[in-house]
């Protein structure tokens, strides 16, 4: 009489790991931090694009080098650690791998550059700004990759 329960356990235990085994290839609700991940990689593309010209070539924002858009990256001037202004457009700019990383982002001349365009009292605003206190879901996470992948759509047309 004792047998069956003893017998459902093992079954259980069985279907919860192909549960989870399948749930990765089934629609399973991504984690922030996966939302987050992708936002930042939607954005990226979405900011290297915007400055691209036509034959999709863009100049670096901090040594003027031109380089096919795929080839460069989207340089934050207030630095991505900051949440409250990591996806806020007018902080970055794109950027070459060698001032973005090997040159820690040259942020002078990044905030020079940024200045010139946006006028330093917005410049000195938005780097006050960062350190706003910011709640991000994963709703608005998802409204903003939605958001950009529409604005990198309308890129490409
Ligand atoms: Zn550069």
């Amino acid at each position: 009489m004792a047998k069956p329960p003893k017998a459902k356990k093992p079954r259980v235990a069985l279907k919860k790991v192909s549960n989870v085994k399948l749930g990765g290839k089934k629609k399973k609700s991504k984690t922030q931090a996966q939302l987050k991940k992708q936002l930042d990689s939607v954005f990226s593309v979405y900011i290297r694009r915007k400055y691209a010209n036509a034959d999709g070539d863009v100049a670096c924002f901090t040594c003027g080098k031109i380089m096919p858009w795929q080839h460069i990256q989207n340089g934050h001037f207030i630095s991505r650690s900051y949440l409250a202004t990591r996806f806020h457009e007018d902080n970055c700019r794109p950027q070459c791998v060698g001032d973005n990383i090997f040159g820690g982002g040259k942020p002078l001349d990044f905030e020079e550059n940024l200045k010139r365009e946006l006028g330093e009292i917005y410049v000195e605003e938005m780097k006050k700004s960062r350190h706003n206190i910011v709640k991000y879901d994963r709703h608005w996470y998802t409204e903003k990759i939605n958001y950009y992948t529409e604005k990198i759509h309308e890129l490409s047309q």
